[in-house]
């Protein structure tokens, strides 16, 4: 781990990554790629030491109140955050100025801040955003090594369900030959509407995979799958989108369930409700 001051903290759209780097070790992570011109080594966090200051300057500075999101690039629910609290701290920051708060993680970490989420939901908005990418849990912990499995993530999501706190959960990447079968695509499914997730983003039923990541994601393959690399080579070559060659039945079945049961499954109405917040006029003058 080591610090570094940032410029800025938030994003044109309202995003922020409190952390640079991640060590939750999913074999095909994408924020992995060259293209991200990371300077460190992955597992080496890099913390903005200055994040939180830069928070309150520039939500101070806003016209109007919004959604202020993270977990896009990295996930702030890394063990690390255990320690510094700097998760925990934006979200106070960000209740305090009316704000509204949406994470994306994969980590029951995120029960610690059960209160706050709380909080957050009551007084301004909150939407929780996990992501589930297989439901048999010894393909989990090679897919995602270091963090908790699904079935704990499932646990996560009824206990947020519980508690009326709003969640949408991102069934990506799907790994063709891997991931993408459709057991599992119905069992991960049938989680969502158990939990009665609001919506569940899904970018077809594929991985895409570029320098920086393909490396990675290729030494895995090896060590987990031999023989699957040379599939992989041989159906898709350099491609940048691998897609399954089961796609079009999987998205087929998906998009059927989500119809059946309520789950909203177009990415652009998931999106337009994870940057919902109310009335402006409204929310300003509560606070
Ligand atoms: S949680 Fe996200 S950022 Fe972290 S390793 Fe996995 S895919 Fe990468």
């Amino acid at each position: 781990m080591h610090y570094k001051e940032a410029k800025k903290i938030l994003s044109s759209g309202n995003g922020m990554n409190l952390y640079r780097g991640c060590t939750h070790g999913c074999i095909y992570c994408d924020s992995r790629s060259n293209c991200y011109q990371m300077e460190h080594p992955f597992e080496d966090i890099e913390v903005k030491s200055n994040a939180l200051e830069l928070l309150e300057k520039e939500l101070r500075s806003k016209r109007k109140r919004c959604m202020i999101g993270t977990g896009s690039m990295t996930d702030p629910y890394i063990p690390l955050e255990s320690e510094l609290g700097t998760v925990r701290k934006a979200m106070e920051i960000i209740h305090r100025y009316g704000f509204g708060f949406t994470v994306i993680t994969k980590s029951d970490l995120i029960l610690r801040d059960l209160d706050l989420l709380k909080k957050l939901n009551r007084d301004t908005r909150c939407v929780v955003q996990m992501t589930l990418t297989t439901a048999d849990e010894s393909l989990c912990r090679v897919l995602e090594p270091n963090v908790c499995t699904t079935a704990r993530r499932f646990e996560v999501l009824k206990i947020l369900r519980d508690e009326g706190i709003p969640t949408v959960v991102w069934l990506c990447p799907i790994l063709p030959f891997i991931n993408d079968t459709k057991e599992n695509i119905e069992a991960v499914t049938d989680m969502c509407i158990e939990a009665k997730v609001y919506g569940i983003v899904n970018f077809g039923m594929g991985v895409t995979l570029r320098e920086g990541n393909r490396e990675y994601f290729y030494s895995k393959l090896d060590r987990h799958f031999p023989g699957m690399k040379e599939k992989y080579i041989l159906a898709y070559g350099n491609r940048y989108e691998l897609e399954s060659p089961d796609a079009a039945e999987l998205s087929a079945i998906f998009q059927r369930k989500c119809r059946e049961n309520g789950i909203i499954c177009d990415n652009n109405a998931v999106f337009g409700y994870l940057e919902r917040f109310g009335d402006d006029e409204e929310q300003l003058t509560l606070f």
